[in-house]
């Protein structure tokens, strides 16, 4: 295979259970297919055991590396920790899960030294199986995150190989609140896509719940635009213009003597312009708390353990 070294990032949350055997799996495949590899694992403040099952990997393979966070930051944190630490000529992306199938990882590094490409962005062909409401909120998301932002993130996965001048340009950025697919969407290069059928997840659930689903979207939008701040400018126009003309009939219909009446076009009017008003305030209130965040200036993550091999 490829002389070029490979370095794996993969977050892990409370995964004890099926860590183990995953990681086993993992070398397994890469050293089948002849593949120089270095892995890195970054506990993301996990309550478990994961933080063991990690260093008994550590202890038994120089190929192993880990950090630990002081808590839990959430995988697109963890990701960029990660992307610092890693060492290798191309970087993976992948989740411990192992839903992003190991079996691939030979297609894709060779699809990036073929095409020549920087990025090789994997797109689930399938979604696995997933619950309907999951389904549904993730559609939904990525319909209104491909509005606002204009980039189509549907199928998009966080299972990706970069090269290293990729992976500098991403730690180059210095921002606290990151999602981490629109910073490798925004930092360019050149991408070339690679189609898998994501596995199922073995003997567990989903880390994400639906809360966090919403969290992690409005994280997204918020870190990637700042469009909906001009949807109230927008929203305001639109107003403007409703006034001019609702006046111009008000001061009509008062001159020439019939007034009064319209009782439920006033509270129509004081409700609809009520709650536009109070969804701009809070939409700016959205980008206010950000700046705040980004201005107190605090470290991205706290790392509170490191594990290297040790002879
Ligand atoms: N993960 C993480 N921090 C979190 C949540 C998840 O590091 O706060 C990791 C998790 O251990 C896994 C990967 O992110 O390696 C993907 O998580 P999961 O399989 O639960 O998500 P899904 O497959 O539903 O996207
Ligand atoms: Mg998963």
């Amino acid at each position: 295979m490829s002389a070029k070294t490979l370095g794996i990032v993969i977050p892990a949350f409370n995964e004890e259970k099926t860590l183990y055997q995953n990681m086993q799996k993992l070398t397994h495949v890469l050293s089948g297919d002849r593949i120089d590899h270095r892995i890195l694992l970054v506990d993301d403040g996990s309550s478990d055991g994961t933080w063991e099952v990690i260093a008994r990997l550590t202890a038994e393979s120089s190929r192993f590396s880990a950090i630990r966070f002081a808590r839990n930051f959430g995988k697109e944190v963890a990701l960029c920790a990660g992307l610092r630490a890693v060492s290798g000529d191309y970087v993976l992306i992948m989740d411990s899960d192992l839903q992003h199938p190991p079996r691939y990882i030979k297609d894709m590094i060779a699809l990036l030294e073929r095409s020549g490409a920087d990025i090789v962005d994997g797109v689930k062909a399938s979604r696995g199986r997933e619950n309907p409401l999951y389904k549904c909120c993730a559609s939904a998301f990525y319909g209104l995150f491909r509005r606002v932002t204009g980039i189509d993130l549907r199928n998009s996965s966080d299972f990706k190989l970069l090269r290293r001048p990729v992976v500098n340009a991403i730690n180059a950025l210095d921002e606290s609140h990151v999602f981490f697919r629109g910073l490798v969407s925004w930092v360019g290069f050149k991408h070339e896509t690679f189609s898998f059928s994501v596995d199922e997840r073995i003997g567990d659930t989903s880390r994400f719940s639906l809360s966090r689903l919403i969290r992690l979207s409005l994280d997204a939008t918020l870190s990637y635009t700042s469009k909906p701040l001009y949807f109230t400018a927008l929203a305001g126009g639109i107003f403007l213009l409703f006034a001019l003309i609702l006046g111009i009939q008000t001061l009509y219909t008062f001159f020439s003597g019939s007034a009064v009446s319209g009782f439920t076009t006033v509270i129509l009017l004081l409700l609809v312009i009520g709650a536009i008003l109070c969804a701009s305030l809070g939409i700016l209130g959205a980008y206010v708390a950000r700046i705040y965040d980004e201005v107190k200036h605090r470290p991205q993550y706290i790392i509170s353990e490191q594990k290297t091999h040790e002879e």
